[in-house]
């Protein structure tokens, strides 16, 4: 079945004309979507009435449903979001005084079994389409407007690995740019991959200037492959080698996402060696306490280890922030984040 919400102007412009009718009608189905969140092929009062029962009998409108909302103090929403197969994400809807920013699923579960990351528990189920995560930026802004606000940042920080999914990644990142829809600039827009290196090469050559996170946690392959099972296929070096490589062809500064475990990768020496790897790139490093998830055995490391640990790093001029976490109350911060199949509550 064709997926219109996965399709771009011209796209759309071809398949009407399937139906007769001219570009432009792409054009304007292609706005009504993602501008005003057509739900229903009546609503599109500026197409003759024929055209909008013939497209309803054609391409039924499989748009995503916010099952549960659940806001925190600090604002920051989780939606909890039903696909049109019954399949359940996550998606975190994040407000900041200079625009608000959505944190997007890319698949119903993830492959790629990290030790320390809920939404790897359940396995892979399945991967999203592009119209599913450019749905949750909809979603995500309808509640954006209603605090007279709009999502101008994308994160793809939620369930799933962006670049195992990686056609209908790039195509969400095309989609969601597109200035006849939300028209998010690319340098807004942030791919965090648990280091993919082939795929990381690939991004590098799209011409698409969004930033690219690493989840790196570790700085050598002993402990890395320990938390994160990918670095036995493409290790600490082979990542590295990328990110340098990515920041060649893209310009863009890559930022190392570095989860702080208590006891496990929060050390001095541990932070020295980090500093040593990292020396040399065009590097950010984003320190993330973990937040807890009870089916592992961790601790999230002491504010003062994380204040050590930063200034291990700053010492030896690595870049580097401490992530706030925000909405922890309600689970919604990275790693937290399910992928729930019907009926079950996270
Ligand atoms: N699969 C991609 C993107 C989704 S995960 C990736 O791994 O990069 C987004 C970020 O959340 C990653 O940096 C991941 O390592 C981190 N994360 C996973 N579990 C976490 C947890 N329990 N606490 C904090 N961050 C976590
Ligand atoms: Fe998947 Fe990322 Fe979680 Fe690892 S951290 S299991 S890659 S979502």
């Amino acid at each position: 079945m064709t997926d219109v919400l996965s399709l771009d102007p011209g796209e759309l412009g071809a398949l009407v004309a399937e139906l007769g009718a001219p570009a432009f009608r792409g054009r304007q189905l292609f706005q009504a979507l993602w501008r005003d969140r057509l739900e229903d092929w009546e609503a599109l009062r500026a197409w003759p009435q024929a055209l909008r029962v013939e497209a309803a009998r054609r391409w039924p409108l499989r748009r995503l449903r916010v099952v549960r909302t659940q806001t925190a103090r600090d604002g920051t929403a989780k939606l909890l979001v039903r696909l049109a197969d019954g399949e359940q994400v996550e998606t975190v809807v994040l407000p900041h005084p200079y625009g608000w920013s959505v944190c997007v699923s890319t698949e119903v579960g993830c492959a790629m079994g990290c030790r320390f990351c809920a939404s790897g528990l359940r396995g892979k189920v399945r991967r999203l389409t592009a119209g599913e995560m450019l749905d949750q930026v909809s979603l995500a802004d309808a509640e954006a407007r209603r605090a007279g606000a709009r999502i101008t940042r994308i994160d793809l920080m939620g369930v799933g690995e962006p670049l195992d999914n990686y056609d209908a990644t790039v195509r969400f990142l095309r989609l969601a740019h597109d200035p006849l829809g939300f028209g998010i600039a690319y340098r807004r827009m942030t791919v965090s991959t648990s280091g993919l290196v082939p795929r990381i090469l690939r991004l590098a050559d799209e011409g698409l200037p969004v930033t690219l996170a690493v989840s790196l946690h570790a700085p050598d392959d002993a402990l890395r492959s320990r938390l994160m099972p990918v670095n036995r296929a493409y290790p600490v070096q082979a990542v590295l080698d990328a990110a340098r490589t990515y920041f060649a062809r893209t310009g863009r500064r890559v930022t190392f996402e570095y989860l702080l475990i208590a006891g496990v990768n929060d050390g001095d020496e541990t932070a020295r060696r980090l500093a040593a790897r990292l020396r040399g790139l065009a590097a950010h490093v984003n320190l993330i306490p973990w937040n807890p998830v009870p089916e592992f055995p961790y601790q999230p490391s002491p504010p003062e280890r994380v204040r050590a640990f930063r200034a291990i790093l700053e010492a030896a001029r690595i870049p580097c922030t401490v992530r706030k976490e925000l909405g922890q109350e309600i689970a919604a911060a990275c790693g937290q984040l399910r992928s729930a199949a019907e009926g079950q509550g996270t």
